[in-house]
C-alpha cells in the first residue's frame, strides 16, 4: 500500500448513543479538535469514525467522547492508509463486517448494565434513601436531598459543560442543571431530586424503540447456521460457515437451515423461506435455482453451490442495507431536528421571562415565579420530540424488511406513501421473468439454425429472452457456434458475427430496419403477439432467418397487485420495450394502461414527462435494462427474487417479487406517517397542556419532566406497533 496522504483515520466503538441528538453532539464536539477534518457517527452501529490529519489525537477524542457521557469501548486508529480507506461512510471495512455483524447478534448488555442504566439506578436507590433518612430525622431532609440529586445530577453537569464548550449551550443537559439548581436555591430540594431521577429515566427510555428495531433485523443473523457440511472431494466435513469459500459444494439435509446463499447443484426439495422473507408458504425448488441463507430445507438432500461469503449472502445486506437506512435522516426528523434548535432556547427565553417579569414589574412573589420558570426550563425538554421520526423509521425499516420490503431511509420511505402514479416494468417485474421459448419458426433457415444462432448470440447476455433462448438449446443439445464482436443493445437485442456473417436476433422492430418481412411473415408474428407472446426474430446477414416466440407467465398476484394500487388512488401503467400487439395483450389482462416498443431511453423520458406534469413518479423494474428510469423516478423500486435484486441502484426494493408488496410498501409508508403525526402530537401536545398548567400554577418541577418521560412512553410505545405487523 503507497502512502499517498498523511491523512488518518480513527475508528471507535462507543456506547451510549441511542438518540438522534448524540450524533450531532458528537459530530459538533469531535470537529472542534484541531487536525480533525471529518466525522461520521453511526447511531444504530454504535461507531464513531474520524478523519484527521495525522496528528495524535487519540486521547482528545476519546476525552471528547467520553466528557459528553457516553463511553468508548474500542478504538482504532489507522494511520498514512491510502484514499480509498480513507471514506467516512460511517462502514466498517469489508472484511470486519462479518465480525460487527456476530457482535451485534451476541446477546448484549442489558440495560441495567449499561452506564446510563447504572447511573439511573443509583440515582433511584439515592433518593429512596433519602426519603427515608428524611422521615427518620427531619432536620436532615433537606441535606439528603441535596445529595441525593447530586448522584445524578454530577454526570448530567458534566456533560452540560463539555457541550456548551462544544458550542452547544443549550442542551438538554443544560436545562437540567440549571433547573436542579434553581429548585436546590428556591429550597425545593426534594423535587429536584425527583426531577433528576425522571430525567434519567426518560433518557434510558430513549434508546429503546430504536434498539428493538434495531435487534428485530439483527435477529436474522441468528438464522444462519453456525456450520456447513463441505464436500470435498467426495468427503463431507462440517466446517465453520463463515469459511465457505464461493464455489464451494454444500449438503444440506432434509430439516437443516441452508447456512449459504447458493444454486442448488443436484436434489429436489420444498423450501420454506418465511424466517427470511415472510413468504409462508414453502417453495418447491429444483437444480439451478437460487436457494438462501437461513431458510430450511424441507424433505430432500440438497446439494448446493455456494455463491456468496457470509458476509455477503442476503441476510447479511439487508442487515447491512437496513442498518445504514436507519442512520439516514428522514426529512421529517431533520425539520425537527431544525425545529428544536430554536424550540430549546425559546423556552429558555419564555423561561426567563416568567421568572423575572411578574416579580420585578408587578409585584409578584419572586420564589412563586422562579418556580414557575424553572419548570418551564423542564418543559424545554425536547426529548420524546427528538425521537418521535427517528423512533417511527427505525421500526418501520425492520418491520419491512423483515417481510421483504427493502427501502434505503427515511427518505424513501416517507416518500413512497405519497407516490400518485406507479410504472411497471412488464419482463420480471409483472411477470415471473423466466420466459419459455413456445414457438420457433424457419423462414429463410431450418429450425436448428434460428435457434443455433439465436443462442449463440445470447450466450453472454443476462436478460430473461436470453436465457429462455439458452435454456432451449441446452435442451436440444445444440453445440453453439462462437461469435466474434458482439454487442447487446438495450432494449433491442444482441448482434454478432457469427460463421462470417451478421447476426441480430431483438425485437421485431429493430429487425425490420435490417431485413424487412414479408407480409405474410408479419402476420404469423402478430398471431403469436395476439396469444400475449413476444417474438424476437432471428436476422442472417441480410434476409429474415426466423422467429422465436416465447411466453412469459403473469405474476399470480399482478392483477391483484395493480388494483390494490388503483384502489388507493395511484394510477398505474406498464412501460415495455416489448411489442405493441403482444404489451396490450397483456395490458388487457391487467387492467392497466400500456405504453410500448419503448427504448430504455423512452421509459426515462416518460418518468420525466409525468414529473413535469406534476405526478410523483415510482418505477418499478428488475433493474435489467430499465436503470435509467429506475434512477430518475421520485422513487426506484427494484423487483425481484432476492439475491440477484439491483438492491444497489435502486432506492427500495421487493424481496420476493409480490406486485401486492408495492401497495404494501404504500400502505406501510402511510401508517409510518400517521404515527410519527402522532408521536409528534403527543410529544408537543403534552408539553403545552403543563405549560398553561405550569403557569396558572396547577403543576411543580417533576409533573413538567414527568411529561417527557411520559411523552417518551407513549411515543415508544407507538412506534413498536409498526414492528409488531413483521413479528406475528
Ligand atoms: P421489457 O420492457 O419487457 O423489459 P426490454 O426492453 O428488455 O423489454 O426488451 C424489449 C424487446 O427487445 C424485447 O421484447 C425483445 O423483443 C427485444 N430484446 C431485447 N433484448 C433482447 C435479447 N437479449 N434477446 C432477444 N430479444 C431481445
Ligand atoms: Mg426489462
Amino acid at each position: 500500500m503507497t502512502v499517498t496522504t498523511r491523512a488518518a483515520k480513527i475508528s471507535l466503538q462507543v456506547e451510549g448513543m441511542d438518540c438522534a441528538s448524540c450524533a450531532t453532539k458528537i459530530e459538533t464536539a469531535l470537529h472542534r479538535i484541531d487536525g480533525v477534518t471529518d466525522v461520521a457517527v453511526s447511531v444504530p452501529r454504535g461507531t464513531v469514525t474520524v478523519l484527521h490529519d495525522g496528528k495524535e489525537i487519540d486521547d482528545r477524542v476519546r476525552k471528547q467522547i467520553s466528557d459528553l457521557g457516553y463511553q468508548v469501548t474500542r478504538l482504532e486508529a489507522v494511520s498514512g492508509d491510502g484514499p480509498k480507506d480513507n471514506r467516512v461512510d460511517g462502514k466498517p471495512p469489508h472484511e470486519e463486517s462479518h465480525s460487527h455483524i456476530d457482535e451485534r447478534a451476541a446477546p448484549g448488555q442489558r440495560w441495567w448494565q449499561t452506564r446510563k442504566g447504572m447511573l439511573t439506578i443509583a440515582s433511584g436507590a439515592a433518593l429512596a434513601i433519602a426519603f427515608l433518612v428524611g422521615k427518620a430525622v427531619p432536620a436532615t431532609e433537606q441535606w439528603a436531598f441535596l445529595l441525593a440529586m447530586m448522584v445524578g445530577l454530577i454526570p448530567i453537569a458534566r456533560r452540560s459543560l463539555s457541550a456548551a464548550r462544544a458550542g452547544m449551550p443549550f442542551s438538554i443537559e443544560m436545562l437540567m442543571t440549571i433547573a436542579a439548581v434553581g429548585a436546590i436555591i428556591i429550597g425545593a430540594a426534594e423535587e429536584a431530586a425527583a426531577v433528576v431521577f425522571l430525567f434519567l429515566i426518560g433518557e434510558l427510555l430513549e434508546g429503546v424503540a430504536a434498539n428493538r428495531a434495531r435487534a428485530s433485523i439483527q435477529d436474522l443473523t441468528k438464522l444462519i447456521p453456525k456450520t456447513a457440511r463441505l464436500e470435498d472431494n467426495g468427503q463431507v466435513s462440517e466446517v465453520q460457515a463463515d469459511t465457505l469459500a464461493v464455489g464451494a459444494i454444500i449438503q444440506i439435509r432434509p430439516g437443516d437451515r441452508i447456512s449459504a446463499d447458493g444454486v442448488i447443484v443436484s436434489g429436489e426439495s420444498s423450501i420454506d423461506e418465511a424466517p427470511v422473507t415472510g413468504e409462508s408458504t414453502p417453495i418447491r425448488k429444483g437444480p439451478e435455482e437460487i436457494v438462501f441463507a437461513g431458510t430450511v430445507n424441507g424433505d430432500g438432500l440438497l446439494r448446493v453451490r455456494v455463491t456468496a461469503a457470509a458476509s455477503d449472502n442476503t441476510i447479511a445486506r439487508v442487515v447491512r442495507l437496513v442498518e445504514e437506512a436507519q442512520e439516514s435522516k428522514a426529512p421529517t426528523e431533520r425539520f425537527i431536528d431544525r425545529f428544536s434548535r430554536y424550540y430549546t432556547p425559546g423556552v429558555v427565553a419564555v423561561a426567563a421571562l416568567v421568572a423575572f417579569v411578574p416579580p420585578l414589574l408587578f409585584g409578584g412573589g419572586w420564589s412563586g415565579w422562579i418556580y414557575k420558570g424553572l419548570a418551564i426550563l423542564l418543559i424545554g425538554c425536547p426529548c420524546a420530540l427528538v425521537i418521535s421520526t427517528p423512533a417511527a423509521i427505525a421500526a418501520s425499516l425492520s418491520a419491512g424488511a423483515r417481510r421483504g420490503l427493502l427501502m434505503k431511509g427515511g427518505a424513501v420511505l416517507e416518500q413512497i406513501g405519497k407516490i400518485t402514479v406507479a410504472c411497471f416494468d412488464k419482463t420480471g417485474t409483472l411477470t415471473v421473468g423466466k420466459p419459455q421459448v413456445t414457438d420457433i419458426i424457419s423462414f429463410g433457415r431450418n429450425e436448428a439454425d434460428v435457434l443455433r444462432f439465436a443462442a449463440a448470440l445470447e450466450a453472454g447476455s443476462s436478460h430473461p429472452l436470453a436465457k429462455a433462448i439458452l435454456r432451449k438449446a441446452g435442451e436440444r443439445q445444440l453445440s453453439l457456434p462462437p461469435t466474434s464482436d458482439a454487442n447487446a443493445i438495450g432494449g433491442v437485442g444482441v448482434r454478432a458475427v457469427v460463421e462470417g456473417i451478421e447476426v441480430f436476433v431483438g425485437s421485431p422492430k429493430a429487425a425490420g430496419e435490417r431485413a424487412p418481412m414479408t407480409s405474410e411473415q408479419s402476420s404469423q408474428v402478430s398471431a403469436l403477439n395476439h396469444e400475449g407472446k413476444t417474438v424476437s426474430i432471428v436476422v442472417a446477414g441480410h434476409e429474415v432467418a426466423g422467429a422465436i416466440a416465447m411466453r412469459d407467465e403473469l405474476r399470480p398476484d399482478a392483477r391483484a397487485g395493480l388494483k390494490a394500487l388503483t384502489e388507493v388512488g395511484i394510477k398505474a401503467v406498464l412501460l415495455t420495450g416489448d411489442n405493441r400487439r403482444t404489451a396490450n395483450a397483456i395490458g388487457e389482462q391487467l387492467g392497466i394502461e400500456v405504453q410500448s416498443e419503448l427504448l430504455p431511453e423512452d421509459k426515462q423520458r416518460i418518468v420525466g414527462q409525468f414529473q413535469k406534469e406534476g405526478w410523483l413518479v415510482a418505477k418499478i423494474g428488475d433493474g435489467i435494462n430499465d436503470a435509467p428510469a429506475l434512477a430518475a423516478a421520485d422513487v426506484g423500486i427494484a423487483m425481484g427474487g432476492g439475491a440477484d435484486v439491483a438492491l444497489e441502484t435502486a432506492d427500495a426494493a421487493i424481496l420476493h417479487g409480490r406486485v401486492l408488496d408495492v401497495a404494501a410498501m404504500v400502505d406501510l409508508s402511510k401508517r409510518t406517517m400517521i404515527n410519527i403525526r402522532q408521536n409528534i402530537a403527543v410529544a408537543l401536545g403534552l408539553k403545552a397542556v403543563f405549560l398553561v398548567t405550569t403557569v396558572i400554577g396547577v403543576t411543580g418541577l417533576w409533573p413538567a419532566i414527568l411529561a417527557d418521560t411520559g411523552a417518551t412512553v407513549l411515543v415508544t410505545l407507538n412506534a413498536l406497533r409498526l414492528l409488531k405487523v413483521a413479528e406475528n
